[in-house]
């Protein structure tokens, strides 16, 4: 596949011809950023980002006028229809149609009451250094190790990170969020110099909220390799525990360099996430003991 530079960009499987409209259109002051940037980025990760939206129904944060202008949080076409994507081609006619960032429920169409996995979204509060930040990741992996869960990092390519548990699909979305409410409040019982437990800003200065509130049913999170309608552009992407220390900030790759990057990565971080199976038993037994 190729990435000419005409305004066309074929996308497989059906070799569709879409046509890019106002390709050189900046939509990002800050980085200079082009519409047919944002095109052939997404083209260029296909690979990496299809198995992140296989099946799952998404949300889409268009920005008609760029990142500077109003932002459009859409969850369905043409009425109630949830909106699911195949392949590429579908991505890239909603790249056409502004869209910047895609999101996607915790669970899978033909299980729609199962999530596969939970998401525990790291939220810096005010005067909150990336350093506890990354601190934070770390800590939270911990706990969750002692609850026999093994997680995924990916930073959210906005301010904090995302570590992410993938689960067999048996527990529903009210049990996924109360667990990890109950995870949320461990950690901000056991920390509270570092974590809070309750959503807004005046909750949570200095500190980082975890938000659990990612897990009820239809919510989303920004996916894996999304982009993000913010200025300078930065990605969603998935990284080795071991690279934690290393990370600048929730936007350390953007829209310029995360293709890049991924030529020299040597091994998916998340290769082990696919095949994990895991299931909540074990942690909802230690955190009930809790109380
Ligand atoms: P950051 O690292 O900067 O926090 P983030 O992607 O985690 O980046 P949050 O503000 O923590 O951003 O999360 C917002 C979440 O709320 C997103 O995951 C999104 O799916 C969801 N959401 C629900 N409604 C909206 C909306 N109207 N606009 C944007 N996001 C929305
Ligand atoms: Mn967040
Ligand atoms: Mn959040």
């Amino acid at each position: 596949k190729t990435a000419g530079t005409s305004s066309r960009t074929s996308s497989s499987p059906a070799n569709s011809q879409l046509r890019i409209t106002h390709p050189d259109r900046v939509i990002d002051e800050a980085s200079g950023a082009t519409k047919i940037q944002l095109v052939r980025y997404y083209e260029s990760v296909s690979e990496w980002l299809l198995p992140h939206l296989d099946q799952r129904p998404l949300a889409l944060v268009r920005a008609p006028d760029g990142v500077g202008g109003q932002l459009f949080f859409q969850k369905h076409v043409e009425g109630d229809d949830l909106i699911v994507v195949r392949n590429m081609a579908q991505v890239l006619e909603f790249t056409q149609l502004n869209t910047v960032e895609f999101h996607t429920w915790n669970s899978r169409a033909d299980k729609l009451d199962k999530p596969d996995r939970i998401v525990f979204d790291l939220d810096p509060g005010e005067g909150v250094s990336f350093a506890q930040v990354r601190e934070g990741a770390q800590l939270v992996r911990a706990l969750l190790e002692e609850l026999q869960l093994k997680a995924w990092l990916k930073t959210s390519g906005g301010k904090g990170l995302h570590v992410v548990v993938p689960l067999t699909r048996r527990a529903d979305h009210d049990a996924c969020k109360a667990f990890s409410h109950a995870v949320v409040d461990h950690l901000a019982a056991t920390l509270p110099k570092r974590f809070s437990a309750k959503s807004g800003p005046r909750n949570r200065v200095g500190k980082i909220f975890v938000d659990y509130l990612r897990n009820g049913e239809g919510q989303t999170t920004a996916a894996a390799f999304s982009v993000r309608a913010r200025p300078g552009m930065g990605v969603s992407m998935p990284v080795d525990w071991d690279q934690l220390p290393d990370l600048k900030g929730g936007d350390h790759w953007t829209l310029r360099d995360a293709r890049d990057h991924l030529s020299f990565v040597k091994r998916d971080p998340w290769a082990d996430y696919w095949t994990c199976r895991q299931t909540l038993t074990a942690g909802l037994r230690m955190l009930q003991a809790e109380d």
